[in-house]
This record gives structure tokens, C-alpha cells and sequence, in this order.
């Protein structure tokens, strides 16, 4: 048998980038060879192996037929006889769809290493129509490697194009799509990938909330980019660049959904959108399955980054509401990520990017006052149950009036 490392680790040790985790092909080998070695199988009859040792993948050549919709709908053969480069023609990219040896012979059929000095994401072959995933892959493979200079090739992009109007995009499962929508997120340039997906009309398919803001406009004096949906891709690319956890990059992208459901006559004006988008943002949270931390705070962004805007001229009652609805008190570290996500909101404007944001300071501290106020003295006052509850919101909002004089 011949051992080949495949994929991410050849195209990213050609590229000059950190490999994180290698996958392996074999090629000449039959699963009762692995098994006889110690590997581990990953299924019962999927043709993939864990070493033993470093628990990598090893998996056997394979050839790949589609035999039905989404992923379900795909049959394979995996034999001694199949060879690398059957196995390399039915990757994604060509950059992805090159092999290397334990020489470092690099196996290149498909004319990775071209694309890869072009700056090029190409598909290999059009059997990459045959997996919409592929689809949200490649928009991934763009915002991670936009920094470089690359870009999706025009005939990629229009079979892509294809694979979204065919409506093969809804037989994706919601855990393979946020898989990939998570780490697409959490890449450096997190706007490419929503971008790259609207280019090739994937985001009205995946995420119609979202697409339905490009062409809505906003009041010019706070934002000079006017476009709802630019203003959107610039808050994620704000999140990004400030090195923002998943939860608040996930709440960044759905802050502003209601503004997509604004009557035009209203236009550029927005009453409400905070509370017209919850249901768009529950919706889109609940069709990706997206994990608790990441569905709470995009609703909580949603309904309350006006407030945070807003926060230096909030009454202290309605301050110690914006604290009581997040729970300061035992979830400090959500407000924090709330106030995060709507910094990026306020950067995420055409020319406003340095600007400063004194309401995030400002909400900490009014988070330390309320959270100061001692339940001990009110105990000893003989509260107990709801009257012990009043009594404390009682001297928490004293203890934001003075907090609002003294700032
Ligand atoms: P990463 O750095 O994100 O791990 P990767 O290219 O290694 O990138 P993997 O998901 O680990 O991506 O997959 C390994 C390889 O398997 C890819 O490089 C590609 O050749 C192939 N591959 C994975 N998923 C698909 C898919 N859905 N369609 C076609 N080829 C795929
Ligand atoms: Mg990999």
C-alpha cells in the first residue's frame, strides 16, 4: 500500500501556513489490511480509519457517484484498484485535490499549484455539483483566504450559481451547515464568506433575512454607507478584525433583520426593527440549529443594541431593565459579549471605524453599580421571597440614579 498526505496539510504547507490537522489517503489497500495494522474505523462501512497512534484520518481511495439528493444521496467504491488521481478528482477545489509522498513528491493532476500561485478557487471537476455543501466550502475557503488575494473562479462561482437556483441547498442538513457557517465566521474575513454566498445566490436560499437588507437604506447621518446589507458586512468584518468570539460574530451578522422588514414608505427610517427582527433572528438561529450561546445573545443583540447606543441618556430605570433582561448578575460574561457586539455595530460604518465607544465603559459600570448593592443588609431587614426581589431592584435603581450622576 502507498500512504499519501492529502488535502488541507499539502495545499497549506504550500501556501506557507501553519497545518493543523493532516488527512491521509491510501491507496492500494483493502479495509481488512487497516484493520490487521490497528486502525481504527470511523464507521461501520465508510472506507475511513484513525491511526492508531496520532488518531489522524487515513482514508482509502475512493470514487463517489451521486445516487439521490443532499448527502444522503451518495454512493462510493472504495477498492486496491482505485487510483490517486480518481481519488483526487473528486474533491472541491483543485488547490485542495493534490497529494504529496513522504518525499514530498507533490502528485498534481488537477493543476492545484497553478491555481494556488494564481490565487484562484476552481472547482475540479463538475462532479462538484454533485454536493451543495461545496457551496458554503468554497465561500468558506474565500473568507479564509481573502487576505492572500484569492478569489473564486467565474466558472466556479457559476456553477455554484447553478446549485443554488436547483434547490439542492435545502437538502443540506442544518448540522453540516453551521459546521460550515461557524468556521466560516470564525475566519479572518468573515464578510467574504456572506459576500462570496450572495454572489452565487446561495444566501437568499440559506439566509433570505439576511440577503433581503442589501438594498434597504438607513438614515446617512449615522450610517455614510446607507446600504443595510454593506453596513451588515462591515460589522462582521469589524467582529473579525477585533478578534470576537463565534456567539458575538453569530449576532452580528442578524443584529439589524428587522430593518429588511421595513415598509418603504418608512425608508431610511427603522421604528421598531429591534423587535420586528426577533422573530426573523429566531428563525434564522433555529433553521441552523445554532448552539444555545450563540441563539441567546443574537436575540439579545437584536432586541437591545439601540439601548447600548443610547445607553449614556437612558433613564436609570430603563438601564436597571437592560441589566435585570441580561441577567448581569450571574451572566456577567453575556453582557460583556453583548457590549462587544454592539461596538462592532457602532464601528461597522463607513469612515466610523476607529471611532471610540464610551457606552460600552459606561454600561460596565453601571453593571458594577447594580451588581455592588449587597443582599445581606436587606435580609437582615427580614425580605424574604418577592419582597426581598423588589426590595433589591428597589436599591439597585437608587444605586444607578447615583451612578448617572456621578459619570
Ligand atoms: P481545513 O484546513 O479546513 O481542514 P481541508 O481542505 O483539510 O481544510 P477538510 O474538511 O479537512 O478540509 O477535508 C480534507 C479534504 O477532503 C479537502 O481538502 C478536500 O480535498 C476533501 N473534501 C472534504 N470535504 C469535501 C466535500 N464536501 N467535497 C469534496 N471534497 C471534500
Ligand atoms: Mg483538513
Amino acid at each position: 500500500m502507498q500512504i499519501f498526505k492529502v488535502g488541507g496539510a499539502v495545499r497549506d504547507r504550500l501556501l506557507g501556513k501553519p497545518v493543523t490537522d493532516i488527512d491521509w489517503v491510501v491507496v492500494g489497500a483493502t479495509a481488512e489490511e487497516m484493520l490487521a495494522k490497528g486502525y481504527r474505523p470511523v464507521g461501520a462501512d465508510f472506507p475511513v480509519f484513525l491511526h492508531p497512534k496520532s488518531g489522524e484520518e487515513y482514508a482509502l481511495a475512493r470514487t463517489e457517484r451521486k445516487s439521490g439528493r443532499g448527502y444522503g444521496g451518495f454512493t462510493f467504491h472504495a477498492s486496491p484498484e482505485v487510483t490517486l488521481e480518481e481519488d483526487l478528482i473528486r474533491r472541491d477545489l483543485t488547490i485542495n485535490a493534490m497529494a504529496e509522498d513522504d518525499q514530498q513528491n507533490l502528485t498534481d493532476p488537477y493543476q492545484g499549484q497553478r491555481d494556488l500561485e494564481a490565487r484562484i478557487l476552481r472547482h475540479v471537476s463538475p462532479a462538484f455539483a454533485e454536493d451543495p455543501l461545496r457551496v458554503l466550502r468554497v465561500a468558506r475557503f474565500a473568507a479564509r483566504y481573502a487576505g492572500l488575494g484569492f478569489t473564486v473562479a467565474p466558472e466556479t462561482l457559476e456553477l455554484m450559481r447553478q446549485l443554488s437556483e436547483s434547490g439542492e441547498l435545502e437538502a443540506l442538513t442544518a448540522e453540516r451547515s453551521w459546521k460550515e457557517i461557524s468556521r466560516a465566521l470564525m475566519e479572518d474575513q468573515p464578510q467574504v464568506f456572506i459576500q462570496v454566498l450572495r454572489d452565487c445566490g446561495a444566501l437568499k436560499v440559506l439566509m433570505p433575512e439576511v440577503d433581503a437588507l442589501f438594498g434597504v437604506p438607513q438614515p446617512e447621518a449615522h450610517h455614510p454607507e446607507i446600504d443595510t446589507g454593506l453596513h451588515t458586512l462591515s460589522v462582521l468584518e469589524q467582529s473579525a478584525l477585533h478578534k470576537q468570539p463565534l456567539a458575538v460574530r453569530w449576532a452580528c451578522l442578524l443584529h439589524d433583520l428587522g430593518k429588511g422588514l421595513t415598509p418603504e414608505e418608512q425608508w431610511p427610517r427603522h421604528i421598531a426593527h429591534e423587535h420586528t427582527g426577533l422573530k426573523l433572528i429566531k428563525a434564522v438561529n433555529e433553521r441552523f440549529k445554532a448552539p444555545k450561546d450563540c441563539q441567546e445573545l443574537a436575540l439579545l443583540v437584536g432586541k437591545y443594541h439601540t439601548h447600548s447606543h443610547r445607553a449614556l441618556e437612558l433613564k436609570a430605570s430603563t438601564l436597571l431593565e437592560l441589566l435585570q433582561s441580561f441577567d448581569v448578575y450571574r451572566r456577567p460574561q453575556r453582557f460583556e459579549e453583548f457590549i462587544a457586539a454592539c461596538e462592532m455595530d457602532a464601528r461597522g460604518r463607513k469612515g466610523l471605524e476607529q471611532r471610540s465607544y464610551p457606552q460600552a465603559d459606561y454600561l460596565r459600570g453601571a453593571a458594577k453599580a447594580a451588581r455592588e448593592v449587597a443582599v445581606q443588609p436587606l435580609l437582615e431587614k427580614g425580605f424574604k421571597g418577592p419582597e426581598l426581589g423588589e426590595a433589591l431592584k428597589r436599591e439597585r435603581l437608587k444605586a444607578l440614579k447615583a451612578y448617572k450622576e456621578n459619570a
